[in-house]
């Protein structure tokens, strides 16, 4: 929008009037500028939405500094108290973020108000009362005793993409302030709109003022400034492989600690001893969200015993996967984000089809819905090392291979750059003993898909991440860990002379 109009301050989306401005020290702050937010389900403008550049990333991050040594000091209860009440005030306004995070990125209505937006204040409350019991016990070495103990590290910034804007975000920051830091949240552009709800919801919970920040805007004018910040001191991050490398670039020159959670290429691998049921249910699954789920196991790796049978089940089940609107309660899977990603999508399937994958589901747009709605597709024959079989497509768009024994499947399952995940469905407990122990993912499910605890570790291998999160593997990356040797009594001897590890 040209800088001489008036910029709006407000939208209103599915009925919710919502404020397009940053939220930064406690105040709305207008941009110079702003950008269009459109909804995927009919490509129609829902907002213009205020963009940050460098100036207002500046402007959040000193104001959390500045908030930062009362908010780290506050009793962990009176912290965790304000942060309960944020699950409440999220708790609330359930219904309204889920309409406005349909519109806003086009994921089903009946997950976000069943699922998605519940877990979002569970973030809160999870991690509010575990920072009340966060304790280590201190340990006696040689009649000193050391304490340990986790002090809150600064300013987190956290950059979050737009498939699950605001779980995501909330998963990092819930742990982050009940570890006593500031935040400064950059949401993704193509879904912005529920950063700014939460911003309100803080606001009413009594977080005060810079504590929480978010500047709006996109990767290049406000997340590039937000990494390469010199007075932010822990970047999380979730999104691409190549923005991550970028991130990661820029935080470099200020030795910050990164949590990085990126992309996958997940196998679910499915023996002849399964139960079938399952097997094709969780394949089936796999479509949710038409497909744009980092934990996605998209590489279906299935026994040649029961390929045939197999395939045949998933393509029947398939079929009645409803695609539509997702505002309506009866649609499985909608559109896809943004006509870029579209592009991208569609462009991933036509080279698989040119290079002799052959569709026996979809393999292209949905043309009766038309707009940014992809057809689930579900492609064999691939050629073994294709970009389709290695490359993250995030669209719902399955290839199905084979494999003759467990040895082959394990070296296919493997076969990735990625280690985000990996399921297997097998009716032996032995083989799942053994198979799970060997497949390179951060998580591994057998006969299940999705169930994840906030309070078990979350992250990927290879190229799927750097660190954990979750419990308390949050807290050892939200916190600086000090170690505190007291000596004993009347002590008089110097560490070294007692032999030291240092
Ligand atoms: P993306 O990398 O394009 O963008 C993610 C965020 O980074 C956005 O907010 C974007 O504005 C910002 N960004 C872009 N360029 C930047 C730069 N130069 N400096 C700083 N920030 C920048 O990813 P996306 O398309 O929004 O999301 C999809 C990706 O996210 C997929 O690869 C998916 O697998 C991944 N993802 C991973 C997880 C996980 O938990 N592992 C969860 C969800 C999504």
């Amino acid at each position: 929008m040209p800088l001489d109009e008036q910029l709006p301050t407000h939208t209103e989306v599915e009925g919710v009037r919502i404020d397009v401005r940053h939220w930064i020290g406690g105040r709305r702050v207008a941009g110079a500028s702003t950008f269009a937010d459109i909804s995927p389900i009919d490509e129609t403008e829902i907002a213009q939405v205020h963009a940050g550049t460098a100036t207002e990333v500046d402007a959040a991050v000193a104001a959390a500094r500045e908030a930062f040594p009362a908010w780290a000091a506050m009793p962990v209860a009176e912290r965790s108290a304000i942060l309960r009440r944020v699950a409440e005030g999220v708790e609330a306004r359930v219904e309204e973020l889920a309409r406005v995070e349909t519109r806003d990125n086009g994921s089903l209505l009946r997950s976000h108000r069943r699922g998605v937006m519940p877990r979002v204040a569970m973030n809160f409350r999870f991690f509010a009362d575990y920072a009340e019991q966060l304790a280590h016990p201190d340990m006696e070495v040689r009649g000193h005793r050391e304490r340990i103990s986790y002090d809150p590290a600064g300013v987190v910034a956290i950059i979050t993409p737009w498939n699950a804007p605001l779980m995501l975000a909330t998963w990092r920051i819930g742990p982050a302030l009940a570890a006593g830091n500031t935040v400064v949240l950059k949401p993704p552009e193509w879904a912005p709109l529920t950063a700014s709800l939460l911003a309100d919801i803080m606001a009413e919970a009594g977080v005060p003022d810079g504590v929480f920040n978010v500047v709006q805007g996109t990767g290049t004018e406000a997340g590039a400034p937000l990494s390469a910040h010199p007075g932010i001191n822990r970047l999380s991050f979730t999104g691409s492989v190549p923005t991550a490398g970028r991130v990661a670039a820029a935080a470099a020159p200020n030795i910050v600690p990164l949590s990085f959670e990126l992309g996958g290429k997940s196998p679910l691998v499915v023996f002849e001893d399964c139960d079938l049921d399952l097997a094709v249910n969780l394949t089936v699954e796999q479509f949710d969200n038409a497909g744009q789920v980092c934990l996605g196991a998209f590489r279906v790796l299935v026994a040649d015993s029961i390929a045939a049978e197999f395939t045949e089940r998933v393509l029947e089940k398939a079929k009645q996967v409803v695609q539509g609107d997702p505002r309506d309660e009866a649609t499985d899977i909608s559109a896809l984000v943004s006509r870029v990603h579209f592009d991208r999508v569609r462009g991933f399937v036509e080279r698989a089809i040119e290079g002799g994958a052959r569709p026996i589901l979809g393999g292209g747009p949905n043309e009766e819905l038309g707009g940014l709605f992809f057809r689930p597709t579900i492609l064999v024959d691939a050629k073994p090392g294709s970009e389709i079989l290695t490359e993250e497509v995030f669209g719902p768009v399955l290839t199905i291979q084979t494999f003759s024994d467990e040895e082959e499947a394990v070296a296919m399952a493997n076969d990735t750059r990625f280690g985000l995940a990996a399921t297997l469905v097998t009716g032996d407990p032995d083989r799942a003993e053994r198979v799970s122990a060997r497949l390179n993912a951060g998580t591994v499910w057998v006969n299940c898909f999705f169930v994840r605890d906030l309070g078990a570790p979350f992250g990927g291998n290879g190229r799927s991440g750097i660190g954990r999160e979750g419990g308390i593997w949050s807290f050892d990356f939200y916190t600086d860990v000090k170690n505190t040797v007291f000596a004993p009594a009347g002590w008089t001897v110097a560490g070294s002379e007692e032999g030291s590890d240092g």
